[in-house]
């Protein structure tokens, strides 16, 4: 709710205090910069996730994959490795530099989890990465599994008789409970998906069609989580993936940064102090794009500058940072609505957790406007033949922040980046798109075109 006081400060103070709200709160697009940003091995010195850890955890998926394959013919080819492509997008660019009316510098690139297999979003990694691990764990537990096994060994009645005793629940905006309801039923969990208002119809007639018990909240996602996290804790034999908190989700998420390495390697792409990387993520709750970049930052360390996108209704991970309050506020305390065509980043408080994670590695936060994401949509149609959900469009507008913002600009500068910004590489994160059902997306495709249209009228 709009509140006269937040954590007992009015908003002109907070305005006083931290100058960007004013425009995040008049909903205005926004580069902001975190001022807490350090270098990586000073960040790191406060953070008790390590890359054993994420290596930990990329083992885990290599031990499911012969399940994954075996389960999901589509990633047969992948043998069972659950990944997307990575590829420049040139023509897209060179529409942007010419929309945006200026040079952009560097190569552009697509990271298609949008297109990666079994859910068709980022969710695709730390949803399911957390669920099997879970299974794992109760396997091991009540030893009919050795880590040693053949996991394709999973796939039978004895193993999905044993899942079936267990339950596994999630709040979701939507593609989380798409991932994790579509791997835990297969597994033969009993599993529950508490959906907010804005998820989609199709993904609840989806997940019903596998046999998920879906249930829908008026509200938006931090009630459903809430409740879901309640209910689930009523059950000793129930699992809750906590989209706020969750560790394992984080290390799922994180492993894209390993693979990626290989990526770029095999695409011939440098990555060092004179050779910038800039990631742009769209963010929810933060998970998926606080363990993606996570990964970047211990792999690619001071060379990798990682900034999240949000939409201008939800800048909840933004509203969080630069009030250095993190989860205490949400987008809703400051009168934002929290109402945007992103659903995937509907989300009005950030997760605590990754606020305090990235607190001194996120490089910063810009918003987007529901406008801007159609037009991108759109746009990326018509120059590269690609389909991505409204939400996974905040990544694109990400180079252009840098190079047409002051503060941007002054980011570029400060971080010695000027003269090295003609070798720099720019990725962005494609979040999520190829579920959305044709029809659905012929709809977002034309509010683009008739967005684009009325422009040129003017
Ligand atoms: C969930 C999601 C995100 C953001 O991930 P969070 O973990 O919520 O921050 C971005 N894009 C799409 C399409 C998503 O579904």
């Amino acid at each position: 709710m709009d509140k006269e006081f937040i954590l007992g400060k009015s908003k002109l103070q907070w305005i006083q205090e931290y100058p960007v709200l004013k425009d995040i709160m008049d909903i205005r697009e926004v580069l902001w910069i975190n001022p807490k940003r350090k270098n990586f091995h000073e960040a790191m010195k406060n953070i008790s996730i390590s890359e054993l850890d994420v290596k930990d955890a990329e083992q885990r998926l290599k031990r499911f994959a012969p399940f994954i394959a075996k389960v999901f013919p589509e990633t047969e080819i992948t043998k069972g490795i659950i990944e997307s492509a990575l590829f420049k997008i040139n023509n897209m660019k060179a529409n942007m530099e010419s929309y945006y009316d200026g040079e952009l510098l560097g190569n552009l690139l697509l990271k298609c989890d949008s297109h990666l297999p079994i859910s068709g979003s980022i969710k695709a990694r730390g949803g399911i990465y957390e669920v099997l691990k879970h299974a794992e764990d109760l396997a091991l537990k009540e030893g009919i599994l050795k880590e040693t096994d053949d996991y394709s060994i999973i796939d039978s009645d004895i193993f999905r008789e044993f899942f079936s005793k267990y339950s596994v629940a999630v709040g979701s905006t939507g593609n989380l409970g798409l991932s994790i309801g579509i791997i835990s039923a297969k597994l033969g969990f009993k599993v529950t998906v508490h959906m907010s208002a804005d998820a989609k119809q199709w993904k609840k007639d989806l997940l019903r069609s596998k046999g998920v018990t879906v249930v829908e909240y008026k509200s938006d996602y931090s009630k459903a989580v809430e409740e879901g996290r309640k209910l689930s804790e009523k059950d000793s034999n129930s699992y809750f993936i906590d989209d706020e908190n969750s560790v394992d989700l984080f290390l799922g998420y994180a492993v894209a940064a390993l693979r990626l390495k290989n990526q770029l390697e095999e695409m011939k792409v440098l990555v060092d102090e004179n050779h910038p990387l800039f990631v742009y993520l769209p963010c929810g709750v933060g998970g998926g794009p606080g363990g993606v970049a996570f990964g970047l930052k211990l792999i690619f360390k001071d060379n990798v500058h990682c900034f999240f996108a949000e939409p201008t209704h939800s800048p909840c991970m933004l509203v969080g940072m630069a009030t250095e309050q993190h989860n205490k506020v949400s987008v809703q305390d400051f009168g934002i609505d929290n109402l945007t065509i992103a659903d995937g980043l509907a989300v009005g408080r950030a997760s605590g957790f990754i606020g305090k994670v990235m607190e001194e590695l996120l490089s910063g936060v810009y918003t987007v406007e529901d406008n801007e994401l159609y037009k991108l949509l759109t746009t990326l149609v018509d120059t590269e033949n690609i389909y991505l959900e409204p939400s996974a469009l905040a990544g694109m507008v990400g180079i252009s922040k840098l190079f047409k913002t002051v503060e941007g600009r002054t980011y570029m500068e400060n971080s010695n980046l000027k003269n090295k910004m003609n070798n720099s590489t720019h990725i962005v994160w494609a979040t999520g798109g190829s579920m959305v059902p044709k029809d659905e997306m012929m709809k977002y495709y034309g509010i683009g075109k008739d967005i684009l249209s009325q422009e040129n009228v003017q």
